[in-house]
């Protein structure tokens, strides 16, 4: 069978939505028994989102092949059954980086190389890569139809569709139709100017994806039809919903399965069960029977998308445990005053996650004192693991200017310190350990039970390392060493055993939680918080003993 594409673009404002739709969509089409996968075209200059601020980025998603992606590839992974890697995440640095190689190399003799055809080849020989093994291949375009920098990408996806033939591509069309209160009416207006724009640079979208805050009336699809050169039936609305996970349920309701498979001359195969299973865990995610409260303790806080993937896999873990989790963000840099900010004193769990510096560098570290102390179930993430062994070295081993090099260069007790494999590389893109490598849980640690299995793999994303010449002192003290390398290079995890639940991990396990495949370790800790809930209930002196505490020194 002739591999069929799938593009998808965006129109009228960013932030619609187009990772989860194009997610979306490879799921009902699994549903339908098809083989599909997913790409993501970005159209900045940067090879890779890795060397940006989680500010302006959000989350950089890892891949098993050590890959630093755009966080949509999460969305990807978590709605499809597709494993993504190095193909399936292009930016205009990336293709340019590579014509520019060829042409140094001599590979365009004497030709002028332009954009028309070197650069468009180029993105149309990455998306062919793709083609092989699968039934179809999504492509979603980042950026908005009408910005400057797309403008190869949607030039090359036009030639390729001609390439293609009729009946093998499709363009879905995300576009908003927004409610105008004081007219009290929906407005077509900007679908129609962002058809126009698509139509100008020879692509006629072929199913137009609505973003509606309300039911879409038929007289509104039928004049967006009109204007916009579909059928009325190629007007689908997507309507605001509770969770992302009710997406796929909303669009198939829509009948965009069905609608693909007729545009793609593909047969109306008969679905299996993915959509039902889908939809029992909508229904779970929308009813729960508990409410959990975990707290992040961040400096990326005021972009939720810094954390995607963690916020997925701990609401994943509520699902598991059928409890609504409640993410409450709590700014590092607030717990570096003269007191704990009362957020961090109500809830039942403490995420300290992935993080880069110095700023905020202080107050993680309060935050793992404060959790390890009064046994709150903690969870330290790659940052928040080397944060853990800096906090137990400080106040239990008793090495007060223990840091790691990262934030204090000079420190005379560097616990954590730069990967000895990385000692002379100072170029920042593509430099860390990256990717998935595989972890041996010690015999009878928590985590092993947890994971039940004794070696796992799990992906990476850092550039300091525990520093063995302090474990004999940490372990001493209680801090086990429960997780490392195969060969012993790297420590991979570490626990207390006199503590509910207190655990770090040197990988980011939230980068392969799926909702229908919940991490155990995200399962685990939800559960831990949920009884931290119940001794609060349950025992009227627990909030008393929680807020009581002195809060440590900040080492400078
Ligand atoms: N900054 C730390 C390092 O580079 C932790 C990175 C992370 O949290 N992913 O090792």
């Amino acid at each position: 069978m002739t591999t069929k594409f799938i593009f998808i673009t965006g129109g009228v404002v960013s932030s619609l939505g187009k990772g989860v739709a194009a997610a979306s969509v490879g799921l009902i089409l699994e549903s339908r028994g098809l083989n599909v996968t997913l790409m993501k075209l970005d159209p900045y200059v940067n090879v890779d989102p890795g060397t940006m601020s989680p500010y302006q980025h959000g989350e950089v998603y890892v891949t098993d092949d050590g890959t630093e992606t755009d966080l949509d590839l999460g969305h990807y992974e978590r709605f499809t059954h597709t494993t993504t890697s190095k193909l399936h995440n292009l930016t205009t640095g990336k293709i340019y980086e590579s014509v520019i190689n060829k042409e140094r190399r001599g590979d365009y003799l004497g030709n002028t190389v332009q954009v028309i055809p070197h650069i468009t080849d180029e993105i149309k020989e990455r998306m062919r890569l793709l083609a092989k093994g699968h039934d179809v291949v999504i492509v979603e375009i980042g950026g908005t139809v009408g910005d400057i920098e797309s403008l190869p990408f949607l030039e090359a996806i036009r030639q390729f569709r001609h390439e293609l033939g009729r009946f093998n591509a499709v363009d879905i069309h995300l576009t908003l139709v927004p409610y105008i209160a004081a007219a009290e009416e929906l407005k077509t207006k900007p679908t129609q100017h962002s058809v126009r724009d698509m139509r100008a640079i020879g692509i006629s979208p072929d199913i137009l994806l609505c973003r509606v805050d309300r039911p879409l009336p038929d007289e509104l699809r039928a004049k967006i039809a009109l204007f916009c050169n579909v059928d009325a039936d190629q007007v689908v609305a997507a309507r605001d919903v509770d969770t992302i996970y009710e997406v796929p349920v909303q669009l198939c309701r829509e009948g965009l399965d069905e609608k693909l498979l007729d545009l793609l001359h593909l047969p109306r195969s008969v679905a299996n069960d993915t959509m039902d299973r889908w939809m029992d865990l909508v229904n779970r995610v929308k009813n729960p029977k508990r409410h959990v409260r975990i707290g992040i303790v961040g400096k990326y806080v005021s972009l939720a998308d810094a954390y995607k993937s963690l916020n997925e896999a701990l609401i994943h873990g509520g699902i598991a445990n059928e409890a609504k989790v409640e993410l409450v963000y709590i700014s590092a840099e607030d717990i570096e005053g003269g007191n704990w900010p009362p957020s961090l004193l109500e809830v039942d769990g403490i995420v300290v996650p992935i993080g880069f510096g110095k700023r905020g560098s202080e107050g993680k570290i309060r935050a793992i004192h404060y959790a390890r102390e009064r046994k709150v179930p903690c969870f330290g993430i790659c940052w928040g693991m080397q944060l853990m062994v800096v906090e137990f070295a400080r106040h239990v081993c008793g090495i007060s200017q223990a840091a790691s090099t990262e934030f204090i260069e000079d420190t005379p007790d560097p616990v954590i310190y730069k990967l000895r494999d990385l000692l002379g590389v100072d170029a920042l893109g593509g430099t860390m350990r990256l990717g998935s490598y595989p972890c041996r849980l010690k015999e009878g640690s928590k985590a092993r039970q947890i994971y039940g299995q004794p070696e796992i793999a799990e992906r990476h994303r850092h550039r300091y390392e525990v520093n063995q010449k302090y474990l004999p002192v940490l372990e001493e003290h209680g801090l086990k060493v429960v997780g490392t390398s195969p060969d012993g290079k790297f420590i991979e995890m570490v626990e207390l055993s006199d503590h509910p639940w207190f655990l770090g991990s040197q990988f980011h396990p939230e980068y392969k939680s799926r909702p229908t495949d919940p991490h155990p370790l995200f399962v685990s800790f939800i559960e831990a918080a949920l009884a931290e809930q119940d001794r609060r209930q349950s025992q009227p002196e627990r909030a008393e003993e929680r807020a009581s505490i002195p809060i440590p020194e900040v080492v400078a």
